[in-house]
């Protein structure tokens, strides 16, 4: 192997790995973070420059994970910045309405179907308040998941999560409940048939059927053809509300999210994300008979402190306002692009693999030698990939300066200012992350 930039010695991202481990778990304030299932340093950012961020030792890496898909036009994009800046300059909170709430509210209700929508702080607290509506709404209380789908660490939604809890294989997590856990119902995703039995047996105490549009937290698993609008017409018949997570695909699988691409209406959607550019902005929203009953005007309470910080709405509205037609054009052509290459590379070392789709979102699952690389339709089958070979792969991308999403449960995210340039320093990396991978079992 030629030239490696950077072998896995990053001393200055060492040292303080071991100064934050001596004050917070694990080192890492979100665990996905630690590059545990993958090994390695974690790498501790300096700075981040459009499609590249650099390190503490002063490396330059292409950046594939975009803030685990926030930055749709990748870092400092100058706009947002100064639109940061100059919410800062008029003062970062003042715990009452402000112009750009409104602004964000209404570019949001102008995107998609929601009627009516209330901001929050990060994806969690969206389908956290999103459930406790849609009870408060139905007066039920089974809460419905499908395995390998992530809502954020919600107790009643952390039972066979994707993510994180995919990533490190945790079963099940401390500190839930019985009574949490037996509320929370998890069916097989992608199964109609499943979905269909549980509704005939117990369809009139089920509050919700939660679904991520398009999963992107097993990898990329969309739904096949259909199965959205199954959700939609078993929860209408047993008067259950529907709940598309929108916080991974809003905005980015299209300009809507992945309701763009297969219209099906949900009583309530949540976002995240892409709506924040970058800053801790949140929603949720939908019908207006259900949103009119969140507190003040209703009685099913929910409330932040910071919730439409300025700064956020600012950051949040000055990426929508970038997120143009043009602008899902480029992510999109880069998409097929940097797909054709990974296949490209794999194909010639050997590697059985497969590439999945939602809108722009992509994932590579790698197989073991011998394998028939499955279509993966589901968590059972996301966890028949290598994670071994996932591990060599990202690990020789990463020494050659691209940073991958540290897990293959994961996402990759590309951005706006992904160019031809950023896509020849990700192929020439390719061919040597292949051949870690095809030698790695
Ligand atoms: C990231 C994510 C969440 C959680 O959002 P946080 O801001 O991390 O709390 C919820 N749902 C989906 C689909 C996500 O991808």
């Amino acid at each position: 192997m030629t030239n490696v930039p950077y072998p896995d010695e990053a001393p200055a991202s060492a040292a303080l790995f071991a100064r934050a481990s001596e004050v917070v778990p694990g080192g890492v304030n979100s665990p996905v973070r630690a590059f545990k299932s993958v090994g390695g340093t974690p790498r501790f950012i300096a700075s981040g420059k459009g499609a590249f961020m650099t390190d503490v030792d002063g490396r330059e890496y292409v950046d594939l994970v975009g803030s685990w898909g926030p930055l749709l036009h990748g870092h400092a994009h100058p706009e947002v910045v100064e639109a940061v800046t100059r919410a800062a300059q008029r003062g970062t909170s003042f715990g009452t309405p402000t112009e750009n709430e409104v602004l964000l509210a209404e570019e949001i209700v102008s995107r998609s179907p929601v009627e009516a929508i209330r901001l929050v702080n990060s994806g969690t607290e969206a389908t956290m308040s999103a459930i406790r509506l849609a009870r408060g709404f139905t007066g039920r209380s089974l809460v419905v998941k499908f395995a390998g789908c992530y809502h954020g660490h919600v107790d009643s939604l952390l039972a066979e999560a994707g993510s994180g809890v995919a990533t490190l294989a945790i079963p099940e997590t401390k500190g839930v409940t019985q009574t949490q856990t037996a509320e929370t119902l998890v069916l097989p995703y992608n199964d109609a048939s499943a979905l269909r039995a549980l509704f005939a047996e117990r369809g009139a105490e089920i509050a919700c059927v939660i679904t991520e549009a398009a999963p992107g937290n097993m990898g990329v698993v969309p739904p096949v053809a259909g199965f959205n609008q199954v959700i939609r017409e078993v929860t209408e018949a047993h008067g259950a509300l529907m709940i598309s997570d929108e916080v991974m695909t809003g905005f980015r699988a299209s300009a809507t999210g992945w309701y763009g691409l297969d219209p099906v209406t949900a009583d309530l959607f949540t976002f995240g994300k892409v709506m924040g550019g970058g800053l801790p902005a949140a929603a949720f929203g939908g019908r207006a008979d259900v949103m009119s009953m969140l507190a003040p005007a209703g009685p099913v309470y929910q409330a932040g402190t910071l919730s439409g910080n300025p700064l956020a709405t600012a950051a949040g509205l000055a990426s929508l306002q970038l997120s143009t037609d043009e602008a899902y054009g480029k992510i999109a052509a880069a998409s097929s692009q940097l797909q054709g290459m990974v296949s490209a590379a794999l194909f010639n070392a050997g590697v059985p693999h497969r590439i999945q789709t939602a809108g722009t979102m992509f994932s590579v699952f790698l197989f073991e030698d011998d394998t028939e690389a499955p279509e993966v339709t589901n968590y059972a089958l996301a966890r028949t990939q290598s994670s071994t070979r996932f591990a060599a792969f990202f690990a020789e991308m990463l020494a050659r300066g691209v940073y991958l999403p540290p897990s293959g449960f994961e996402c990759w995210f590309l951005s706006s200012v992904h160019d031809d340039a950023v896509l020849a320093r990700i192929d020439e990396a390719l061919p040597y992350a292949a051949s870690a991978a095809a030698a790695a079992r």
